[in-house]
């Protein structure tokens, strides 16, 4: 079944309810909405694609973006929305690797594009020109056949690990991710609005799908930036709000001294990266019981775990530090298995890779057999985290297992580590990698940004760690190296430590 169809259902039988906010106001209902994706797709009819092609979408949250989703699916194609921060060379790599003829651009980011733009491309098609607005006149056609398996989302990894790959995300893992919202996360009930700060690109756009299928509105904020101010009168405007958001965000609004009244809140949702526990007391203390945390990937679109607002409000059970500290259970419609290196699985308590099977799990990498083969094995996704479950059926992340630290023979995990740094009252950010070291391996050093001195800090490790994970040096910066999505880049922080001590010593 092709996506496109709860659209254009709801607009015959909901035509006035609110779809689209842009701000404080309504920019579209369901009619509109659903006859601008129907219209768009009788638009891209001109170019003659076969049914399956690649669009790529590469924009900044605008309020159209969810019109030309749809629109491209209604017309039986593939999406390839792309993170309109992404440099031209990057946007280029993706525009050729996922062999897309036609891109939808946002005013501005075409002259990004144009001088890297590979010779398949052949029209970009920027959002609100004339040749766009002519579009948006074509004559409305019925949405296109689409079967389950066929691809709907090709998505591009985020690439903190060299260059993106792309997950193809079908019709029906698209439905299962949504179906696994509303089910395991958060209730939506018609005219729920959810304000989407974080590029629709990522994350927060596969929760387009369930607040269309649930006749929800959803909201873009005015100004592209994310500003704690706009964030909370946004709130204020759109009562029953949900907004999913990287942990830095939500630090951001946590430190905000912007007015703000969490009654509106439906769900604030984090996930992408982990949270620490001093900062989720922190936000349930500003925010109360409203928040929820997801973990996922591209491959498993934002549906591995999930920590539900229940549990992360119930501060009085026994176990709530590391079930807040914790990814949360599986959602229902996932196996999630922790194995050893056999993909044998592993009791409670042992570390393993976090592998999952299920119907929300991608077909595979576009164009790209041996990765595929590799992450797929045995029907598997190989997620290449490292986690385990507790006795109750919790999943608590390690790091990723090339940030493991391994000091003097001993396993370091990084994030073990950094939770105790942060509870130092002036430590702002912190970020723990191993640096290679003839006589360790690799010895600890930990990036910190606040005011703290290195004898602070190492009483607070000593106090709650063994001696061997505390850092060896501590480098106090202005910032950590982030990508576009807010998350810490180790492997950059890695070569920045090296290329500092080259300075320093060599
Ligand atoms: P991406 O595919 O770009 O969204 O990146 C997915 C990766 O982000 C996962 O494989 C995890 O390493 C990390 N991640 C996602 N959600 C969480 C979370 N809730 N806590 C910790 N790490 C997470």
């Amino acid at each position: 079944m092709n996506l496109a169809l709860w659209l254009e259902r709801a607009g015959r039988a909901h035509p006035s309810v609110p779809a689209i906010g842009l701000g404080d106001k309504v920019y579209a209902d369901y009619a509109q909405l659903a006859e601008r994706a129907a219209r768009i797709a009788g638009g891209l009819r001109v170019f003659g694609l076969r049914p399956g092609e690649r669009v790529a979408l590469v924009a900044k949250n605008h309020p159209d973006y969810i019109a030309i989703l749809f629109g491209i699916w209604h017309a039986g194609l593939a999406a390839v929305p792309a993170n309109a921060k992404l440099h031209g060379a990057e946007l280029g790599y993706i525009l050729e690797h996922s062999g897309a003829r036609i891109c939808f651009a946002s005013a501005g980011l075409d002259a990004e594009i144009a001088p890297h733009a590979p010779p398949t491309l052949e029209r970009l098609i920027v959002i609100g020109s004339a040749e766009y607005e002519r579009l948006l006149t074509a004559d409305a056609i019925p949405p296109q056949p689409r079967a389950g398996g066929d691809l709907a989302w090709l998505f591009y990894t985020s690439g903190t690990t060299g260059r993106p790959k792309g997950a193809m995300l079908t019709h029906r893992n698209l439905m299962w991710a949504a179906h696994a919202y509303l089910a395991d996360v958060d209730p939506t009930l018609p005219r729920d609005p959810i304000l989407h700060a974080a590029p629709l690109s990522h994350g927060t756009g596969i929760y387009v799908l369930p607040h269309i299928a649930r006749l929800g509105v959803n909201v873009v904020p005015e100004t592209g930036a994310f500003e704690p101010e706009e964030i909370f009168r946004l709130f204020r405007r759109w009562p029953r709000v949900s907004m999913f958001a990287a942990p830095t965000m939500i630090k951001r609004l946590v430190d905000s001294r912007a007015e703000s009244d969490p009654d509106n809140i439906r769900t604030l949702i984090w996930g992408g990266a982990p949270m620490y526990v001093e900062d989720v007391k922190k936000a349930l203390d500003r925010f109360g019981p409203r928040l929820a945390q997801i973990y996922g990937q591209g491959e498993s679109p934002m549906t591995i775990t999930t920590l539900s607002r229940e549990d992360v409000a119930d501060r009085g059970h026994p176990r709530w530090l590391d079930r807040v500290g914790s990814a949360g259970r599986p959602y229902a419609c996932v196996e999630v298995m922790v194995a050893d290196a056999d993909d044998r699985p592993l009791p409670p308590g042992e570390i393993g890779e976090i592998l999952c099977r299920g119907d929300v799990i991608m077909a595979g990498y576009w164009q790209n057999p041996d990765a595929t083969a590799k992450t797929l094995a045995g029907g598997w996704l190989h997620t290449g985290d490292v986690g385990a479950f507790d006795a109750d059926g919790y999943l608590s992340l390690k790091d990723r297992s090339k940030d493991l630290i391994i000091s003097g023979g001993s396993n370091i995990y990084p994030r073990e580590v950094e939770e105790v740094l942060l509870q130092h009252e002036n430590v702002r950010e912190v970020s723990v990698i191993g640096r290679p070291d003839a006589e360790w391996g690799e010895v600890v050093v930990a990036y910190v940004v606040g005011e703290a001195t290195p004898g602070e800090l190492d009483q607070l490790c000593l106090s709650q760690i063994a001696r061997f994970k505390r850092p060896k040096h501590y480098v106090f910066v202005d910032a950590l190296p982030k990508n576009n999505y807010g998350k810490i880049l180790k492997t950059a922080l890695r070569e920045l430590d090296a290329a500092r001590r080259e300075n320093v010593y060599g």
